[in-house]
């Protein structure tokens, strides 16, 4: 059976090893757009002994030359730029207006940025002893298993290959299954772009079999991992009897503090943005809305007129501001939260179900929603839903808002929006989050170091930090004296 996707194993692109396929549903529609293979724990066997047969050879490789490589790959990404943009929308549902914007010219860009950053990675030189020469290298991993999530499909899993390659590790990726279609391609133009052969190997099939099978694989020697915190959790257990190092960006519930101070439209607008963007799917998207008394009622007011005019529709459209969710289930879901909400009693204040239009009736949607509420231990308030419903809660003060932001199992990012500087940059200082903005929400580009604290994980991602993700510091003492060193001497004279 020929397939229209193919799995990259040893430099060539080809069929899982039983034949199996999985399907790929546009979730706009619930239409098939694809079928990929469904591979096995043997698939993942070859991927692990060809990415280890590559492995010496790689990491001997001159770094400027697996920088151009990378460059040649972003080229290569750039120019299947129209291809990728529809294929990624059909195969989550993020709007055609973010695909062409963010999803698909970030992944080069991405490259680029690491094909430069990678070539300035340096040991230390450490002045320990005068009679001694002692430094550190920085050597890759070895094989690093790579096992993205569904949003964003193409560039989470650049954000990962990138730093992992140009330090000198070989690969085994795992994209999400409901959303594989572009990193697929990817792999088409791994071999285009003359990657040598097992350096870059990619598999698709169910989590908990393919998945775990890559985490258990004893040729695997370190894991980078970015999904729901649960799963994160597995995978830690799974790692935990070889004492293998896992790399985590896990889930979100994420805060936005709004003070009396804080400028009201640009609050809003903020508000609006960065809690529906990809319909609420970012793990840096706020979802719980501390707003003080003051301004409270001016807030909720704009916030709900300015969610009010957020466009929901066919994602391919490029009027659309927000589409369906990634699949069906994640609107069962975020359903099942908001009916928590409501019999909980929480007030719907925009929302709360789905479009009205038959022409969205056989999609996963669900409109931009949001609930006052008033108890911050309500579910609504702490379990992550990775959808288009938020909650806003009054508070006195901006120290009873810093004290509920981190009354959470979660510590990815958070905002303070004031137009008292000091004021704000010394709350930040008490948000157990990874990354906190003032007056911004949702700002993350290449040069910013991201990921979080508590549940969502430890690993930064992005900036100069992710090297230290792919890489161990080798520590070289040489003694360079001539008589043997002191140290020994002492104990056995
Ligand atoms: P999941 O955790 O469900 O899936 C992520 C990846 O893990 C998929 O490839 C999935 O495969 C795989 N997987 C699932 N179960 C296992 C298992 N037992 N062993 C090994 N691999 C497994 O996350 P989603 O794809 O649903 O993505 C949403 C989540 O990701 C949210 O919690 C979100 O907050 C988080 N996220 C965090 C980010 C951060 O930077 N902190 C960034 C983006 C997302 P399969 O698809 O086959 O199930």
């Amino acid at each position: 059976m020929a397939y229209e996707y193919k799995i990259l194993i040893d430099g060539k692109l080809t069929e899982s090893l039983r034949g199996e396929t999985m399907e790929v549903i546009n979730p706009a529609n619930g239409t098939r757009v694809a079928l990929v293979p469904k591979c096995g724990p043997e698939d993942v066997d070859l991927a692990v002994a060809a990415a280890q047969r590559a492995r010496a050879a790689w990491r001997n490789t001159y770094v400027g030359e697996r920088s151009e490589l990378l460059m040649r790959l972003a080229a290569i990404l750039r120019a299947h730029e129209a291809e990728l943009v529809p294929l990624e929308t059909a195969q989550y549902g993020g709007p055609i207006s973010k695909t062409s914007k963010f999803d698909i010219p970030f992944a080069p860009a991405e490259f680029e940025f690491i094909a430069g950053l990678g070539r300035g990675l340096t040991g230390l030189t450490i002045s320990a002893d005068p009679t001694a020469r002692v430094m550190t290298f920085r050597e890759p991993c070895g094989v690093v298993g790579l096992i993205t999530p569904w949003n964003f499909p193409l560039v989470t899993a650049v954000s990962k290959l990138a730093p992992a390659l140009i330090t000198g590790n070989t690969v085994v990726l795992k994209p999400a299954s409901c959303a594989p279609l572009t990193v697929l391609k990817l792999g088409e133009y791994i071999v285009e772009a003359g990657i040598p052969a097992g350096v870059v190997n990619i598999v698709t099939g169910p989590g908990p079999s393919v998945g775990e099978a890559i985490v258990k694989h004893p040729g695997v020697d370190k894991i980078n991992f970015t999904g729901d915190s649960g799963v994160g959790k597995r995978i830690m257990s799974l790692a935990a009897p070889r004492v293998m190092p896992v790399a985590s960006e896990l889930g979100g519930k994420n805060a936005m503090i709004v003070l009396d101070d804080a400028n009201l439209d640009a609050a809003a607008e903020g508000a609006t943005y960065a809690a529906f963007f990809n319909s609420g799917q970012n793990c840096g998207s706020p979802s719980r809305f501390y707003v003080q008394e003051g301004i409270y009622d001016a807030f909720v007011e704009r916030f709900v007129k300015s969610a009010s005019k957020i466009v929901v529709g066919d994602p391919m459209d490029p009027k659309t501001m927000m589409g369906p969710l990634a699949y069906k289930a994640c609107r069962d879901t975020a359903e099942r939260f908001i009916a928590g909400a409501k019999a909980a009693g929480a007030k719907v204040l925009l929302g709360g179900d789905r479009p009205l239009s038959p022409d969205m009736a056989k999609g996963a949607f669900v409109m931009p929603t949001i609930f006052e509420v008033y108890d911050n231990r309500m579910e609504l308030m702490q379990e992550e839903i990775f959808a288009p419903v938020v909650g806003v809660m009054k508070i006195k003060t901006p120290e009873e808002a810093v004290a509920l932001a981190n009354d959470s199992r979660y510590g990815l990012c958070a905002s303070v929006w004031s137009s008292d500087y000091r004021k704000a940059m010394l709350l930040t200082e008490e948000l157990k989050v990874g990354t906190a903005w003032v007056n911004q929400h949702l700002a993350i580009v290449s040069e910013t170091p991201w990921g979080g604290q508590k549940e969502s994980g430890w690993t930064k991602e992005n900036s100069v930090l992710v090297l230290e993700e792919y890489t161990y510091h080798k520590h070289l003492w040489v003694n360079m004296a001539e008589t043997p060193n002191t140290f020994w001497k002492e104990y056995i004279s």
